[in-house]
């Protein structure tokens, strides 16, 4: 039995600020909670629950580090492709550690690209090795596509428009022959099987619809229907992917997804900045989640959610990173800030959205990322919470300000005292607590460094590439 006090303490569904506390837990779980009559002695802290990151792909350094900045979704994702594979523990110690250093105690991984430098059953049981040296609770999709890997659409212009050097290239790294779907299913049993002694929850992670055939996606359906397991999607991220759909399922997509099976509680679609509202009103009837990603999608151009329209339809909305905060720094704090922003009325709003908001950043997402509990602080629940230094947090206050206006005016990762996830200390004084997250960012660096010219017959051709593909979105309209 171990004891944590402080100063002040966000409780129960609404998120409270309830004054001093003694927490006390045993073996992982809250076993109770109790008021202090008198502020305690020592560090002014804010304990609250920890932030579950709904939607990310465990990227083992920010993007920009790759030359993919500034551009919209469908040129961005295939630069990634000019990064060369590394170590898979590592890269996910580099990812999962940035994530609790910004207060993530549980963290998706929907992973769309693979190392590869060992089969995926191998790399799967390193990524959970990785989150148990880190300490957080984490979720693996497997990354399932078979179709358009170049462009939403017959690619064969494109390619045959592309000169003698580059054509090759691009075939060799976005034409890819796919598995068959039994294949492809089975390795998500392999993963599962890779990582029966360990607490990472594999899921089914179709890229998006349109990179997955009805025939993929509806032997998913039943897959998830036979194991139980979870299916992890974007959709209706950019206005290409909107126009595509529109085209491809004229009934709807979503609809589409409801009659292959897939529409239901046990999955997360990532975006959904593109949907609309009779669209809404059926995920919300599904009991399906929607991860919302502000920072991603004003980074990749694809415009602004229609986050108030989703909780008023009912839509159970968690937040994400996905890979892209508004620094390329994995700050939950910062990013719930940034939503609820974005998204409050204009003038004399009506809309506090801290509650809202709060529920969206910790409770939400753990369904996605199949954790325990419901992220509240409450006796009975997981041992998971996050502390913030209140003396920094109110370091100029003049006056006495609710908790709520400290936590949503200002606050971001740079407040971060501590993390604990089962009882134990991921992140204390502001480091983690068993990984030197410099040492590990060195060796990621030099792993690149030393392998970048594996791929440099793409790195040479990405211009053309990328100019090859700007053209036809532009000048097809797509699809
Ligand atoms: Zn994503």
């Amino acid at each position: 039995m171990s004891e944590f006090i402080a100063h002040d303490a966000l409780l129960g569904a609404g998120c409270d600020s309830r004054g001093p506390v003694r927490i006390t837990h045993d073996d992982g779980r809250i076993t109770a909670i109790e008021p202090l009559g008198a502020r305690p002695a020592g560090p002014r802290r804010l304990v609250m629950p920890c932030f579950a990151n709904a939607h990310d792909h465990g990227r083992p350094l920010p993007t920009v580090a790759f030359g993919a900045v500034d551009k919209p979704l469908e040129t961005w994702l295939l630069r990634l492709a000019v990064a060369p594979s590394v170590d898979p523990y590592i890269a996910a110690c580099a990812s999962f550690g940035r994530a609790a250093l910004g207060g993530s105690g549980a963290v998706m991984m929907h992973c769309t690209r693979a190392q590869g430098l060992n089969d995926l059953p191998t790399e799967v049981a390193a990524v959970a090795r990785a989150a148990d040296t880190v300490g957080i609770r984490a979720a693996f999709a497997v990354g399932l596509r078979d179709r358009n890997p170049l462009v939403y659409g017959d690619d064969a212009t494109i390619r045959a428009a592309m000169d003698a050097e580059t054509r090759p290239v691009a075939d060799r790294y976005f034409n890819v022959p796919n598995q068959s779907i039994d294949a492809m299913l089975e390795s998500v049993d392999a993963c599962a099987e890779a990582v029966t002694d360990r607490d990472l929850d594999v899921q089914y992670g179709p890229t998006g619809v349109q990179w997955c055939s009805d025939a993929l996606l509806a032997a998913i359906a039943q897959a998830s229907a036979d194991t139980g397991r979870r299916v992890h999607m974007h959709l209706l991220e950019t206005r290409y992917q909107r126009e595509w759909a529109d085209r491809q399922y004229p009934n709807g997509i979503v609809q589409h997804l409801a009659e292959i099976g897939l529409l239901g509680p046990r999955l997360t679609l990532a975006h959904c900045v593109w949907a609309r509202d009779d669209e809404l009103e059926r995920i919300a009837e599904s009991g399906a989640t929607i991860a919302v990603n502000t920072s991603s999608n004003l980074h990749l151009r694809s415009g602004i959610a229609p986050l108030r329209r989703m909780l008023d339809t009912g839509c159970r909305v968690a937040l994400g990173l996905d890979g892209s905060a508004l620094d390329q720094d994995d700050d939950a704090l910062r990013e719930m800030r940034l939503t609820r922003l974005v998204h409050a009325d204009r003038g004399f709003e009506s809309w506090a959205g801290h509650r809202d908001m709060l529920a969206c950043a910790t409770s939400h997402g753990r369904v996605c990322i199949g954790a325990p509990g419901d992220g509240r602080l409450a006796a009975g629940q997981p041992a998971d919470w996050l502390v913030l230094d209140l003396a920094r947090l109110q370091r100029y206050d003049l006056v006495d300000n609710p908790i709520p206006a400290s936590l949503f005016s200002h606050t971001t990762a740079a407040h971060i005292d501590q993390l604990w996830v089962g009882g134990q200390p991921v992140v204390c004084d502001a480091a983690l607590v068993n990984l030197d997250i410099a040492a590990v960012h060195d060796e990621l660096i030099d792993q690149y460094r030393r392998r970048w010219t594996d791929r440099r017959p793409l790195q040479a051709v990405w211009s053309d590439i990328e100019a090859h593909v700007h053209g036809w979105y532009q000048q097809s309209g797509c699809c």
